[in-house]
């Protein structure tokens, strides 16, 4: 697993035990398959506003992305090191805070050897979320997960996280709007009416 975190983290949040997760490819930019370079990251809609409200209840923002493509070779450690950095930035010019970007490269039958494991933290395995409450004395049944498809919320489900958000992206799977422990979305502003009703707006 890669742990990214801000050089200079505020002291804002230093006593929060609760964060808003936030998976990456389909939730913050939009899903176009093993996305590895700037150019090709395009936000989704309504994920700063929603961020903003998030911070502003004094939840961290945390992402948790599985990053098969490097395992797989379609691209590098140091690519996805540069599209991370450069998103960090981007959240920061919209005075958002990301407290740890987590990533895990490994795939169980990856092309390049280094990266070939079951690795637990690979969604659906909670081991980001894990991680991410060792490394910030989270309460997770305080924390609200939002991904795009069923295994972020198996990994949140597992992890026990309190609020899972199921977003309902376009190239995704229909989600399963039958379990009740899932609150599934249209997109990000109806989750952020559904999760912060009461959020001054920006
Ligand atoms: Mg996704
Ligand atoms: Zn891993």
């Amino acid at each position: 697993m890669f742990i990214y975190t801000p050089d200079s983290p505020s002291e804002v949040l230093l006593s929060s035990r609760r964060a808003l997760f936030l998976d990456r490819d389909g939730v913050i930019n939009r899903d176009t398959d093993y996305l590895h370079k700037i150019e090709h990251f395009a936000f989704v809609d309504g994920i700063f506003d929603l961020c903003r409200a998030a911070a502003g209840l004094d939840y961290r923002i945390i992402v948790v992305t599985n990053q098969s493509g490097i395992g797989r070779g379609y691209y590098t450690e140091a690519d996805f090191l540069k599209v991370t950095e450069w998103m960090m930035r981007e959240f920061a010019e919209h005075e958002i805070e990301i407290s740890g970007v987590y990533a895990c490269p490994h795939l169980i039958d990856a092309v390049l050897e280094r990266y070939r494991r079951d690795c637990p933290a690979r969604k659906p395995n909670p081991g980001m979320l894990l991680r991410a409450r060792d490394d910030f004395q989270l309460d997770l049944s305080e924390c609200i997960f939002i991904g795009d498809q069923s295994r972020d919320m198996e990994a949140g489900r597992r992890a026990g996280i309190g609020t899972l958000v199921r977003l309902n992206a376009a190239n995704s799977m229909p989600a399963e709007n039958s379990d009740p422990a899932i609150t599934v979305v249209a997109d990000l502003y109806e989750a952020r009416e559904k999760l912060f009703p009461d959020a001054g707006r920006h």
